[in-house]
């Protein structure tokens, strides 16, 4: 019989395992009465009870999850329930549970709470190295191609505290923030000096909110959202529940089933909505597991270098330059040829540098430059503009190609400021306006983005991590290919490219 959807449990913690390998002072989920733990066997029948009964997601935390000897199985055996699957975890024995379950885990929550080894060390959150050690999980998790969330606890060591720049080098796809929690019988009577009060909850909430506008925005839980809003499972398969600052546990599941138990316990579901918890979990196509490529285009003067620059440490990303370095020293030689050899050696050129992008490690690469400029200015040379169709269709492309727009009075005298003399080029557009605005063209036409580069180098560069986190998002939903940085809703028309060549 179907559940009514007032008791349907959609999305489910398991707390399987209540021993941990750390000892952070606000922690509570010790379990300090569960003296057995179910079996393996036991925990994936109530998988297959909680399949029935409508769940959808399933999150394994502890303790830490990943010590239980048999949680690669029970993700596995919910994999192929159909559940969505997460491990919440400090990272302990992660990769070896990744390894054994592979694809089976679609989701890793990463518990890091403070960018100082020293808050995480006083915290009792690892011992020196935790966030040395979450980063290095968290480029892990997104090479395997696993969707990444964080999750941080807020106390009176960390509330003051800018998580801007730590959550930008982790980038998840979803960043919860808990007010430290007191739990009668788990943490009360050593969490006190942990606690914190509303309004400083919400300072700490505040100072992150301008991270929403990179794709990075908070969810903010405080004692109240955290309040009956999640359906939890103990190490003794029984639904439990925070009324009152103190665990009411259900009957065994096993025993009296997944309705009557949970219907012990007082989940409601109003607040789970209330807090979030619904949302675009589904695990679609498998992300990407190489790295989300963006060029930075746009004619010189329009701080492309600082652009660059400054988005690469804000991603922690490789930067590649066009022509790539290896190719550095034929350039001269290149730039003297005539003009259809010339662009042909650039074409070459731009190719090499994203193949060399697609094979870098790490999850984000900039490119400075790319096949754009010398498709713009290759048929502005033929007094013509260069459109989609210029693009082949063979021809590997940036996942987001950003054009630096800036108003030419303004662009030349930045450029006039620098004081490295006039390129042939740059002599060109300055006197040829019909030229300049035949390249200007192209490159609207060929770039997914354009960002209004008079604002400052922080504003552009946040401009492009909002579309970045966007395309990511669609990268997710509509699944990758090899031709990866198609746009989405682009389809260029496609011409072969030898109709290029003989045009140049
Ligand atoms: S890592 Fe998690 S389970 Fe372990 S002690 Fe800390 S809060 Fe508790």
């Amino acid at each position: 019989m179907s559940q009514p959807a007032a008791l349907k449990p959609i999305a489910v913690n398991f707390h399987l395992w209540p021993k941990c390998n750390l000892k952070c002072t606000f922690c509570y989920a010790t379990f300090p009465n569960a003296r057995n733990t179910i079996s393996t066997a036991a925990s994936m029948k109530i998988l297959d009870d909680l399949q029935a009964a409508g769940t959808e997601k399933i999150t394994f935390v502890g303790g830490e999850p990943t010590l239980h000897p048999g949680l690669p199985e029970l993700v596995v055996h919910a994999a192929k329930l159909g559940m969505t699957t997460c491990i919440v975890t400090n990272g302990a024995k992660l990769p070896a549970v990744l390894d054994a379950a592979g694809s089976a885990v679609h989701w890793v929550g990463l518990s890091v709470d403070s960018a100082r080894e020293s808050v995480q060390a006083q915290l009792g959150r690892g011992h020196g190295d935790h966030v040395r050690r979450s980063l290095a999980l968290a480029e892990d998790i997104r090479r395997r191609g696993i969707r990444l969330k964080l999750n941080s606890v807020v106390t009176a060591l960390n509330w003051q505290e800018d998580l801007s720049r730590l959550v930008r080098q982790i980038r998840p796809e979803r960043w919860k923030a808990f007010e430290v929690l007191s739990i009668e019988g788990e943490n009360a009577d050593r969490v006190q000096p942990l606690r914190i009060t509303t309004a400083q909850f919400q300072a700490f909430v505040s100072r992150h909110a301008h991270l929403a506008a990179e794709g990075l925005g908070l969810i903010a839980e405080d004692n109240d959202a955290m309040t009956n809003s999640y359906v939890m499972i103990d190490p003794q398969g029984r639904f439990f529940s925070n009324a009152d600052g103190s665990y009411t546990t259900s009957e065994p599941i096993a025993e009296v089933g997944v309705a009557n138990a949970l219907a012990q316990v007082g989940w409601q579901r109003d607040k789970f909505v209330a807090r979030g918890g619904l949302y675009n979990w589904r695990q679609g196509a498998k992300p990407s597991s190489r790295p989300f490529i963006v060029a930075i285009e746009g004619l010189d003067g329009t701080g492309k270098s600082t652009t660059v620059g400054l988005l690469a440490k804000r991603l922690s990303a490789r930067v590649i330059r066009n022509p790539p370095e290896e190719l550095a020293h034929e350039r001269a030689a290149a730039d003297k040829l005539p003009a259809a050899q010339r662009r042909e050696w650039y074409l070459g050129a731009n190719r090499r540098a994203v193949e060399l992008a697609r094979q870098s490690k790490g999850s984000y690469v900039v490119l400075d430059r790319s096949a754009a400029s010398t498709f713009a200015f290759g048929r502005a040379e033929l007094g013509e503009v260069a459109t989609e169709a210029d693009w082949p269709a063979d021809f590997p492309r940036p996942d987001l190609t950003v054009l630096l727009d800036l108003p030419e009075p303004q662009r030349r005298a930045r450029h006039a400021g620098r004081g490295d003399g006039a390129t042939t080029e740059e002599q060109r557009l300055a006197r040829d306006h019909a030229f300049r605005d035949r390249v200007l063209a192209g490159y609207r036409a060929l770039c997914d983005l354009s960002v209004d580069a008079e604002q400052s180098p922080n504003g552009v560069v946040a401009s492009v991590c909002r579309e970045i986190a966007h395309r990511e998002r669609s990268r997710r939903e509509v699944g990758d290919n090899e031709d990866a940085g198609r746009s989405p809703g682009r389809r260029p028309r496609i011409v072969p490219r030898s109709t290029y060549q003989e045009a140049v």
